[in-house]
């Protein structure tokens, strides 16, 4: 084997050299043409992408002019790590500022009245400052913003920026309705409008697309506002049924206190159930779950009531049974009592009344006295005395027995109290004394009404069984006085009687 000659060693060596050089020429221009190309990518996606998220726009724009001076920019590098870091932080929750920041470009493009783009920008900023709470709130402005006859006419999204605008958008509406809770009538509207923005592709059929969006949301709109009115209407329909139970509830029994306590318990828990179900409906957007809700509570409260009256006919059957148990207490009573009052009344009678004329007697004659001086203290109409002693009427007992005796003091009780006035006050004083108080009458009258009786007694006839009798009265009078007193007037009419039998009886004297 011939031996390497340093030519051909130097000649191998150079033909490797060589095509390494060439092969690393060839990588070379490949890795420039790569590095071109992703330049030149970078920047197609950095402008693709441009207004996905605002808050990633800063960055790509500064990446889209930095990738220009090579992929080996050290300001690049800083770029591209500031993305990736940013990139992590983004927030997905809810609708993002990307996606709000997208609606609100595409709807201020398409809508061009003044009016529409005012309120737009109005909610626009609303929303960048954090005002809209959910997404619900968002859209629901933004539906009361953007009635549907109000789109733009001169609407006409052309070439590929608008289509992939158009593609994005439909998404983002796609998103949207899946946030909103769609009442079951427009499940069906809704489903089909899904397909149509997940189709969707031709930005020209894209105007009646969103028209027919917008319009559903409206419906939807209206639906839930009058789905609201209903629960109003039911809530106060309800709010005055309950007040009426309790009313019923505060009108069952006002006797006792623990029923009293019972019905404060209720009237609270009631009012509390019906604070909650304001709370409740005050949130509620759909009647449905807030009629399951008051079901529940109305249930609660029925409960409630059927307890509180179920105590209450407990308390007032045992308040019943005690009041009856009273009330016979008191019926006895009254029996016992009226019993007694008519014994006392008897006895009273009987202590006021003479058994053998009837008349009242002497106690009968005091009381009656007391009461005409009062009387006379108050009026001061005249009130005249008269006292009546039968003449001799020992002489009666003496010849015809004391029988004949009592009989003759009744006929003459009874002739003198029938021929007096109803008004005057006849009394059997004690023996054979009568006494007559006469009100409205003064000295005078009461000496012509004595005289008469005296004559009418005097013309009597009085069978003493073995003939007739003649018996006679005498009688003093005297009128009542300033200053008198039972004893004083008496002791007059007394004398004056006195003087009568004195002047031969028979007669009628005034003292
Ligand atoms: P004067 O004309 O003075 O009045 O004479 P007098 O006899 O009527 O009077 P006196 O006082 O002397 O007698 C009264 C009598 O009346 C005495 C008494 O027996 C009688 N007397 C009193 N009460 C009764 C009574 O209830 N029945 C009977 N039968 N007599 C009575
Ligand atoms: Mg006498
Ligand atoms: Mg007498």
């Amino acid at each position: 084997m011939a031996a390497w000659s340093r030519k051909d060693f130097d000649s191998e060596w150079k033909g490797k050299y060589f095509k390494l050089l060439e092969e690393q020429e060839t990588a070379d221009k490949q890795t420039q043409e790569n590095e071109v190309l992703l330049c030149k990518t970078i920047t197609r996606l950095t402008l693709a992408a441009k207004g996905l998220n605002h808050q990633l726009d800063p960055f790509l724009m500064r990446i889209h002019k930095t990738v220009k001076s090579g992929l080996k920019s050290a300001q690049l590098k800083i770029e591209l790590e500031g993305l990736t870091k940013f990139s992590f932080n983004i927030d997905d929750s809810g609708i993002s500022a990307f996606d709000a920041a997208l609606l609100f470009d595409y709807l201020l493009k398409l809508y061009s009245d003044d009016k529409t783009v005012k309120l737009l920008k109005v909610l626009q900023q609303k929303f960048e400052s954090g005002e809209f709470k959910t997404n619900d709130e968002l859209f629901l402005a933004l539906v009361n913003a953007t009635e549907p006859q109000s789109i733009a006419s001169s609407f006409a999204p052309s070439g590929h920026a608008d289509k992939i605008k158009t593609e994005i958008l439909s998404q983002q509406l796609l998103l949207l309705l899946e946030d909103i809770e769609i009442p079951f009538e427009f499940e069906e509207s809704t489903e089909r409008l899904k397909a149509r923005l997940q189709n969707q592709s031709s930005a020209s059929s894209f105007k009646q697309l969103l028209n027919d969006y917008v319009s559903l949301l409206v419906k939807i709109k209206n639906h839930i506002q009058s789905e609201q009115k209903d629960i109003k209407d039911f809530l106060s329909e309800l709010t005055e049924q309950l007040t009426e139970l309790g009313l019923q509830a505060i009108g069952a029994n006002d006797a006792n206190r623990q029923s009293q306590i019972n019905r404060n318990e209720l009237d609270r828990f009631v009012s509390t159930q019906m604070q909650e179900l304001q709370d409740s409906s005050a949130k509620a957007t759909t009647l449905e779950p807030l009629k399951q809700l008051i079901g529940t509570r109305i249930a609660l409260i029925n409960k409630e009531i059927l307890h509180h009256r179920e105590n209450e006919e407990r308390a007032r059957q045992k308040t019943e049974r005690q009041l009856n148990e009273l009330t016979d207490k008191i019926k006895r009573m009254e029996s016992e009592s009226s019993d007694l009052k008519l014994k006392l009344s008897i006895a009273l009678d009987r202590a006021l009344r003479d058994p053998l004329t009837g008349l009242g007697n002497r106690m009968a004659y005091d009381n009656r006295l007391e009461l005409e001086i009062t009387r006379w203290n108050r009026h001061k109409s005249p009130l005249t005395l008269i006292i009546w002693d039968i003449d001799h009427f020992k002489n009666i007992n003496d010849t015809l027995g004391h029988k004949a005796g009592d009989k003759t003091l009744k006929i003459i009780a009874k002739l003198l109290s029938e021929n007096c006035r109803h008004l005057d006050f006849l009394s059997r004083f004690g023996g054979e004394e009568f006494t007559m108080l006469l009100p409205e009458t003064d000295q005078e009258s009461a000496l012509t009404l004595a005289n008469k009786l005296r004559k009418i007694i005097e013309k009597t006839r009085f069978n003493s069984g073995s003939g007739f009798l003649t018996i006679t009265l005498s009688c003093g009078i005297s009128q009542f006085r300033e200053g008198d007193t039972a004893e004083s007037i008496f002791d007059r009419a007394d004398k004056a009687l006195y003087k009568a039998k004195q002047m031969g009886r028979n007669r009628c004297m005034a003292g």
